[in-house]
């Protein structure tokens, strides 16, 4: 079920993390239950829920997102790889109601996702 929007909360430093990336569109923290050596989440501070709820006008900042994962990625040392996944709703696993990227790494990731 999805919770209350604590990432509102780590957005407006209410709740502290650890900050790995920030600027004037996201913000990018360590997740507090790490699922591989690398779990990063990286948020838009724009509110969205879901990504069902995503506009054509999110396309530039959905890229943003995308270009500072890249950027994470390559300062972790990922160069043998890494995943991103984005949870959408109950069923896909979304338990936090503001749209959130994951980057994972640092072992072998398997497939298919549980
Ligand atoms: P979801 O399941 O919605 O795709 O992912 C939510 C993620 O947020 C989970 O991996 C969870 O561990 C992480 N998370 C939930 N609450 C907090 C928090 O207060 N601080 C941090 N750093 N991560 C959180």
């Amino acid at each position: 079920m999805l919770r209350e929007n604590i990432f509102l909360k780590i957005i407006s430093k209410t709740i502290p993390v650890t900050i790995i990336h920030e600027d004037s569109e996201c913000l990018a923290f360590n997740d507090i239950n790490p699922q591989a050596p690398v779990h990063i989440l990286i948020i838009p501070k724009k509110e969205i829920r879901t990504h069902a709820d995503l506009t054509p006008e999110d396309s530039s900042l959905m890229g943003h997102l995308h270009m500072v994962a890249t950027k994470i990625a390559k300062e972790m040392g990922l160069e043998k790889g890494y995943r991103l996944v984005l949870n959408c709703n109950e069923s896909g696993g979304q338990t936090v109601p503001h749209i959130h990227m994951h980057l994972l790494g640092g072992r072998n990731l398997g497939w298919p996702p549980g």
